[in-house]
């Protein structure tokens, strides 16, 4: 079901009009270089209907022909390409203390890039008013500001990503309730998609990485901890779209308040350690957490990222994967590999583009919350 912010701004939508469309544009996408007949096969669609499809994707711009190749028996083929640059998509990684802009083509790759000082304020209004001003700077590097897709904005949560509506975020108290996507849509005139950085970090991951396994967490670790999950391929976010809040579970029933109103989160145990200039205290705790998430979901791939990772990123990771491995019955059979993000530029904001660009491909968001991942 679409978000309301998409609803709103939908009539700018361009020209995908339908799911097989958008399946026929995705099979384009991954394919390199296809042709109709392995579109036919691969989409279970029938000849005439991906003739029709196609040609409106000529048309639209979207595909181009690329060439022929012969075939055996019959007449060559024409080839099949995405033009990366027929659309453009972007990403903000809206973050406490700043803000990252990306503008990228159609397969997520970035054209270009504005950083902004500032982050999110206690005024969401006049802090969204900087993120448009932000993304009408980006949109200018483009001739043709109607080629844009849509913009994914990532940022803390707890969110709802199908609403874009944010909860209480940590810290941010005045954002409780705020409607971002909506008023984003509003003040940009085109779709907005809502999520969690942490999911745009995951999804960032696959992207930039294409070697990522199905099945793994990427561990963010900034003023906050926060999980993306990924599962299958997809992004797991959950009945309510709020999966991944691994900051908060409770390691110490003893232990410091939470900023969340509990005792003893992962959370206010790491900042407690990073107080006393710890951070391999800090580490060795999201070890532990991280050898519960283990348990629980039988991953055994984990990616870390975020700024008091990279503050000292191999002893972070070192202590890390020294203590989930420690931690699990049978670590022969059981052993859990524990990585670095793949990029550490503008990983969430690409992410988050890609987000916005899932709608055009068919990609976005399903009934059980999980989104493929790439
Ligand atoms: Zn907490």
């Amino acid at each position: 079901m679409p978000s309301p912010a998409r609803r709103a701004a939908g009539a700018n939508l361009p020209q995908v009009r339908d799911h097989n469309s958008a399946l026929v544009l995705d099979l384009v996408r991954r394919g390199g270089a296809i042709s109709r007949v392995e579109l036919a096969a691969q989409s279970g669609l029938t000849a005439q209907a991906i003739t029709k499809i196609v040609n409106r994707l000529v048309a639209d711009g979207l595909v181009t022909e690329a060439g022929r190749i012969g075939s055996t028996g019959g007449k060559p083929r024409t080839l099949l390409r995405l033009d990366p640059t027929a659309r453009y998509a972007v990403g903000v990684h809206l973050d406490r203390d700043d803000t990252t802009v990306v503008l990228t083509d159609l397969t997520a790759q970035k054209v270009t890039r504005r950083h902004v000082p500032q982050g999110m304020t206690a005024d969401p209004s006049a802090t969204l008013d900087r993120v448009a001003d932000a993304v009408r700077a980006v949109l200018t590097d483009i001739a043709d500001a109607s080629r844009l897709v849509g913009v994914g904005i990532a940022c803390p949560g707890p969110l709802d990503h199908t609403t874009g509506v944010l909860h209480r975020v940590t810290g941010l108290p005045d954002w409780d309730g705020f409607p971002l996507g909506a008023e984003a849509a509003d003040r940009l005139g085109a779709p907005v998609t809502v999520d969690k950085d942490t999911n745009a970090a995951a999804i960032g991951q696959t992207l930039s990485s294409p070697d990522t396994p199905v099945n793994f967490a990427y561990l963010y670790h900034g003023q906050g901890i926060g999980a993306g999950l990924v599962l299958g391929g997809r992004v797991y976010r959950g009945r309510r779209t709020n999966a991944g809040e691994f900051g908060h579970q409770v390691i110490d029933l003893n232990g410091p308040p939470c900023r969340c109103g509990n005792r003893g989160c992962l959370e206010a145990l790491c900042r407690a350690a990073l107080d006393t200039g710890n951070p391999v205290r800090a580490a060795h705790l999201v070890g532990i957490a991280t050898a519960n998430l283990v348990h629980l979901l039988d991953i055994d791939h984990i990616v870390l990222g975020g700024p008091v990772v990279l503050a000292a990123a191999e002893q972070y990771m070192q202590e890390v994967a020294t203590t989930v491995n420690a931690l699990l019955p049978e670590p022969d059979w059981q052993r859990v590999i524990v990585g670095l993000a793949a990029d550490r530029a503008d990983t969430i904001a690409t992410g988050a583009a890609a987000l916005a660009l899932a709608p055009l491909f068919n990609t976005s968001t399903s009934d059980d919350g999980a989104d493929r991942a790439a």
